[in-house]
């Protein structure tokens, strides 16, 4: 990974809403014309309201004219191995392959790097569906 989705994602991160968490995340994504998308959580005072950063780079994305994730960056200040979650798994799943990359950042760079498939498994596909 070039360093600069690392520092795309740590930059979103800043951007965070996160006041009632308080943990804030941000997420990078480079996507197939080769531009970098980012987001960053926002919450809501009614808390399910709220979002991750992964929705929302993948909406930066999409407003952006892409529509595949070449690879994807997240970054969470206060975890030194921030996953994302189970809902972000299949919105990421839904604009990439099983083979993208996925970096797992804290603030010093890159911690770990996975695949779609490590993340989820058995994805949802419409593969199977025909
Ligand atoms: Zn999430």
């Amino acid at each position: 990974m070039s360093h600069d989705l690392f520092e795309a994602a740590r930059d979103a991160m800043g951007k965070a809403y996160a006041p009632y968490s308080k943990f804030p995340v941000g997420a990078a994504i480079r996507a197939e014309d080769g531009r970098v998308y980012v987001g960053a959580n926002i919450e809501n005072l009614s808390f399910p309201q709220g979002w991750c950063a992964e929705p929302s780079a993948i909406s930066a994305m999409i407003m952006g004219g892409a529509h595949r994730i070449r690879e994807i960056a997240v970054i969470a200040e206060k975890l030194p191995l921030c996953t994302p979650c189970g809902g972000c798994r299949q919105k990421i799943s839904e604009f990439s392959s099983p083979d993208t990359r996925v970096y797992l950042c804290d603030d010093q760079g890159v911690q770990k790097t996975v695949t779609m498939a490590e993340l989820l498994p058995y994805a949802f596909d419409t593969d199977v569906i025909g």
